[in-house]
């Protein structure tokens, strides 16, 4: 397994259409990183570009030690698993997997063996006699795991790679990809715009948006810290409240909603207008001091409680572990925050 670094890399489509513009990115050798993001934002483009299936507009593109720039998707040890896991629906299981080995140019026998081998490790152990169309879309797209990880890529790319599936496997093949990249230590690059997906799979993940990276961090960096409402919002659930920071001192910021003061880190935002983050579990409720605010909506899911709070300051979604003694829509409560919930961003 090697790193693959980014610098300065952008790819323009015909006169002028910036798929990715100017991003440098780190992955790690032996790590799983996740390229997120809403739709058109560049995800693709960019594990293309890694693959050497679109060759970078500028910037320089590494592989370990080697600059890969300019080389032909054939010369980079590479490999991808596509979103439609693209089987031959007429080779078995089997020569399915073992057709890129032949392609390389393992013998026949030596193939034979790899393929079974890929094929144990994904958990299809004695499946390599059927067809893929006796396999479910989990088992198919296991297949086509398999017959990337038999290659030994230096870098291991997926695009979207559980699309095709139910909710129910898309939780269970995820959870075999890692296990399988943790075993083998392989460096993946893994492309999803499912945030929940990302936040389970990944050792770090990019944000990007419009071509560009949003914000890097470790799934707890980038839920606990985020650097705007875009990454806020994007990445679980955030309940975004207008305020005014009224003072600055030192690491500290002062803010006001609703005529309710708090004191909590500024990072280094100045005085003015500001948006407080706030995630739906680390919101309180006091029957004395904060914000007054109305339950509106109380509903039970089984494992917690769920509500909406309205007040003066717009809807914020709460949600809570004691199912136990419920609040009544219509209950007046003070709403206040756990001391490490909120984070403040700059923007009104
Ligand atoms: P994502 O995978 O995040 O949805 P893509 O990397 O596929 O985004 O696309 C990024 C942008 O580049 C989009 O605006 C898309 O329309 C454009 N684009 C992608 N591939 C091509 C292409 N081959 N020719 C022209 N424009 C393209
Ligand atoms: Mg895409």
């Amino acid at each position: 397994a090697a790193p693959v670094r980014f610098e300065g890399v952008s790819k323009v489509f015909g006169k002028d259409v910036v798929a990715v513009d100017a991003i440098d990115l780190h992955v790690d050798a032996g790590k799983l990183v996740t390229l997120l993001g809403p739709s058109g934002c560049g995800k693709t483009t960019t594990l293309r570009m890694i693959a050497g299936l679109e060759m970078a507009s500028s910037g320089r593109i590494f592989i370990g030690d080697r600059d890969v720039t300019t080389l032909p998707a054939t010369d980079r040890d590479v490999t991808m698993v596509f979103q439609s896991y693209a089987l031959f629906p007429h080779m078995t299981v089997l020569e399915n997997v073992r057709y890129g080995l032949t392609f390389s140019g393992f013998g026949k026998e030596e193939a034979r063996s790899r393929a079974q081998a890929g094929l144990d490790l994904v958990g299809l152990k004695g499946f390599g006699g059927r067809l893929p169309s006796e396999l479910s879309g989990g088992q198919q797209q296991r297949v086509a795991v398999a017959r990337a990880l038999v290659l030994e890529p230096q870098v291991l790319l997926f695009d979207e790679p559980l699309s095709n599936l139910d909710a129910k496997l898309r939780r269970q093949v995820r959870e075999d990809i890692r296990a399988i990249q943790q075993d083998l230590g392989l460096t993946v690059v893994y492309v999803t715009h499912d945030q929940e997906e990302a936040l389970a799979v990944s050792d770090e993940i990019v944000v990007m948006r419009n071509a560009a990276i949003a914000q890097k961090g470790t799934p707890r960096e980038l839920y606990d810290a985020p650097n705007d409402t875009f990454v806020a919002d994007f990445i679980g659930e955030a309940n975004l409240l207008a305020c005014i920071i009224v003072a600055v001192e030192g690491d500290m910021a002062v803010i006001e909603i609703e005529g309710y003061r708090y004191r909590l880190p500024g990072r280094s935002l100045p005085a003015g207008p500001a948006t407080l983050a706030v995630r739906p579990s680390r919101i309180r409720f006091g029957d004395d001091t904060g914000i007054p605010a109305t339950i509106s909506k109380a509903t039970y899911v089984g494992v917690r409680m769920e509500y909406t709070l309205t007040g003066a300051f717009g809807q914020v979604f709460a949600v809570q572990d004691d199912v136990d003694d419920p609040l009544e829509p219509g209950t007046e409560v003070r709403m206040t925050f756990a001391e490490r919930g909120p984070v403040l961003l700059p923007g009104g």
